[in-house]
């Protein structure tokens, strides 16, 4: 499949490596939105959030832990947001699931 998210997690596009695990691959954002901005996608492939289900679920749980580990050890004491973007109104530009995660000023809320 021809999917950038896919090549990245496989080490075929080089990316700035934030953490990884057999199932979890992260790293920075090319163009970041705040002072730290990294994503956090599974391995195998998800189009969004929006196909999640009940064999695939374990994968987004997996995510959040290494988000909670990753704010630590970076120490996000500020708070952060963990955002994922789904369909075209939603913002998603990238078709493989990933969160984004914020940090390092005040985000606005609501989004725009
Ligand atoms: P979305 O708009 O789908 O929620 O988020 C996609 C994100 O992927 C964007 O924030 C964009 O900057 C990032 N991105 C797109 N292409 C690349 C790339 O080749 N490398 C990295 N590191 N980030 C990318
Ligand atoms: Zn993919």
């Amino acid at each position: 499949m021809d999917c950038l998210f896919c090549k990245i997690a496989a080490g075929e596009i080089p990316s700035t490596k934030v953490y990884e695990d057999d199932d979890v691959y992260a790293f920075l954002d090319i163009n970041p939105h705040a002072p730290t901005h990294f994503l956090v996608i599974p391995k195998n492939h998800i189009d969004s959030a929006a196909e999640i289900t009940s064999e695939n679920s374990y994968v987004v749980a997996k995510i959040y832990e290494v988000i909670a580990k990753l704010a630590k050890e970076l120490n996000l004491d500020d708070g952060y947001r963990v955002v994922t973007n789904i369909g075209e109104d939603g913002g998603q530009t990238v078709r493989h699931l990933h969160f984004h995660v914020l940090a390092g000023r005040l985000l606005a809320w609501p989004p725009g």
